[in-house]
């Protein structure tokens, strides 16, 4: 019997992915959308917490010109408006007892400066919708099939060509065209031995990948009415490096106030399995935060660690200019981390580089059409 082809696999439901599988999923009803996990979303799933859905990370997006344009994008795709304005607050340090203005590292930069940069910016976007939002809405929005729980093992690729997916080791899909959103490094898994060039496979081998390191605390009082990023480092210097936090406005609920704080520090990839350092990253985050809120520690609600692998990298990976892997014409890759910009709008950024080479700018909205977010 005949397997079914679909026009469009897409590998991974994360924000990169799900925004293909929306655009695309408005061409042909045809698309699959494959995610590992039970739930779409990726970084970005909705998180439940005491204060309401939370995102893992700061949810801070800098005021750049490639980031608006993410963001025109993802507005275009939702029908909604995303962007509240433009702000210009500071983030903060604490020194000297006190929280004075982040004046940057000096003499020493953290190894996974480029991480942290982001999160530096004194400018950034107001959203009017979180990023968890923006990936419930956009699955909402998506016409095809969605497959949960489906992790893809192997593209087998012959004759310069994807011939078939693997998912979960076993069952095989087919599709004209894959789009693939996970992770880069896991090409070198995902393609065989003699699919992926040699150079390839070095390249991927020698990029440097961070671990983030996210701790989420729900605490039962206002700690602080400051909205700033704050970038914490203590006075030592150690292998474990500065962390980055921010409070969420407080909320009143049944059982009291309640103020959620969300930080993030990254580790070596290498030292992930450590159990030892994770948990001296934590430590050392808490630290931090006592020496600037002696209280806030105090009779925390919830407390929630993330551990999340194979952020950030340098992307060093080269796709052909339409986006596609010089060993299979029918692979576009839509990694985050091979695009302009780090973070959310990286996603964005680099689903729109792959969708324009595929032929499907976005759809303009009539102003009219676009409507502001009434959440
Ligand atoms: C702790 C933390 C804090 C952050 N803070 C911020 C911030 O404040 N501001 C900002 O802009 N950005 C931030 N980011 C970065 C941002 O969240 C990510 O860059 C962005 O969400 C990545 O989206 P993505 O779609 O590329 O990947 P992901 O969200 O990682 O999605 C990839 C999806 O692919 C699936 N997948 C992978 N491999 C396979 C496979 N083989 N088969 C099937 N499914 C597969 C995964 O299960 C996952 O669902 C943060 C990230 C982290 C981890």
């Amino acid at each position: 019997m005949s397997q079914h082809i679909f026009d469009y696999a897409i590998v991974g439901s994360g924000l990169s992915g799900l925004a293909c599988a929306v655009r695309l999923s408005q061409e042909t009803k045809n698309v699959v959308l494959l995610d590992g996990l039970d739930q779409a979303g990726g970084v970005n799933r909705p998180i439940s917490f005491p204060t309401g859905t939370i995102n893992n990370g700061l949810r801070f997006v800098p005021d750049t010109e490639l980031n608006r344009q993410a963001l025109l994008f993802l507005e275009d795709l939702l029908g909604l408006k995303v962007v509240a304005g433009a702000e210009h607050r500071p983030p903060v340090s604490f020194e000297e007892g006190r929280l004075k203005e982040f004046v940057g590292f000096g003499e020493n930069p953290p190894e996974f400066y480029d991480q942290m940069k982001p999160f530096m910016n004194p400018d950034h976007l107001k959203l009017n919708l979180e990023p968890a939002l923006w990936t419930s809405l956009l699955l909402e929005k998506f016409q095809g099939q969605f497959m949960p729980r489906s992790y893809v093992t192997r593209f087998q690729v012959e004759n310069n060509e994807v011939q078939h997916l693997t998912i979960n080791g076993a069952k095989t899909i087919r599709a004209a065209n894959v789009i693939y959103a996970g992770p880069v490094k896991s090409l070198s898994v995902l393609m065989s031995q003699d699919s992926l060039s040699a150079r390839a496979r070095q390249k991927l081998a020698k990029n440097v990948y961070w671990t983030a390191l996210c701790l989420d605390l729900c605490h039962d009082k206002t700690v602080t009415d400051s909205e700033a990023v704050h970038i914490l480092n203590g006075t030592t210097q150690d292998e474990i490096g500065p962390c980055a936090g921010r409070f969420m406005p407080p909320t009143e609920t049944e059982q009291g106030p309640r103020q959620t704080s969300q930080w993030v520090t990254f580790l070596d990839e290498e030292v992930t399995e450590d159990s030892e350092l994770v948990g001296a990253a934590l430590k050392k985050i808490k630290r931090q935060i006592k020496r600037a809120y002696p209280e806030a520690l105090e009779g925390l609600v919830r407390e929630r660690i993330m551990v999340s692998p194979m952020v950030g990298g340098d992307g060093e990976l080269k796709l052909k200019g339409n986006q596609t892997m010089p060993e299979a014409h029918n692979l576009w890759i839509a990694s985050s981390a091979l695009a302009p910009e780090r973070g959310v709008t990286g996603a964005l950024l680099q689903a729109h580089l792959v969708l324009a080479a595929l032929g499907f700018s976005t759809r303009q909205h009539h102003p009219s059409e676009v409507l502001e977010a009434s959440f």
